[in-house]
């Protein structure tokens, strides 16, 4: 066991993308999204839990005139999908005829987008696009495309900048992977 690997109640993680990757990349995309935005007034729509970082990271990244708003959709539980998306917090935000950018932690099988997407087409945006910090692109199993991806990552369970493992290790200032048994 090296010093640099985190255990977090029955599992150890070990280190996978740095701060300093992490910070470049963020800004890298808030960059491409004050350009594609130029003149317009986006909102984006941050899904929590898992996103709360990479939303606060990227949106003051922003300098052009952008809104947030936040729902609250869950799908997880312990390092395996439920299978079930459920709205703890729904949306109060007018976003008819609004530039919609909805900002996820990670793609993994897309369904959570998959489902929340028609409701977010129901009231009528004037666009909509995905930004995700992580992507499993040999994990989805839904047509859930995103703009702007930060990382595409391997289909292994990971840890840290927002996302969690039974709710802990959110704090985690980089990104950690599950460490095999064999390592
Ligand atoms: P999907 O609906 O795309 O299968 O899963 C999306 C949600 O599952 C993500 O927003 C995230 O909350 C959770 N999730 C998927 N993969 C991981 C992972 O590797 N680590 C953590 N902590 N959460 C994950
Ligand atoms: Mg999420
Ligand atoms: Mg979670």
């Amino acid at each position: 066991m090296t010093a640099t690997e985190v255990t977090i109640l029955d599992k150890t993680f070990v280190p996978y993308i740095t701060e300093q990757e992490i910070a470049d990349r963020v800004a890298d995309m808030a960059a491409q999204i004050n350009k594609d935005y130029e003149g317009r007034k986006p909102l984006l729509i941050a899904i929590l839990n898992g996103s709360f970082i990479f939303a606060a990271d990227l949106f003051r990244g922003l300098h052009i005139d952008a809104g947030i708003s936040f729902v609250k959709l869950a799908s997880y539980l312990g390092t395996s999908s439920t299978g079930k998306v459920v709205t703890a917090i729904g949306m109060d935000a007018n976003i008819t005829d609004r530039h919609i950018i909805i900002v996820e932690d990670i793609i993994d099988t897309g369904k959570t987008l998959h489902e929340f997407l028609p409701e977010i087409y129901g009231r009528n945006p004037a666009s909509v696009s995905i930004t995700t910090f992580l992507s499993k692109p040999s994990a989805l199993q839904y047509d859930v495309k995103a703009r702007y991806t930060a990382f595409d990552i391997e289909n292994k369970f990971v840890v840290g900048y927002g996302l969690d493992y039974n709710g802990l290790g959110r704090n985690l200032p980089c990104l950690y992977i599950l460490k095999d048994r064999s390592e």
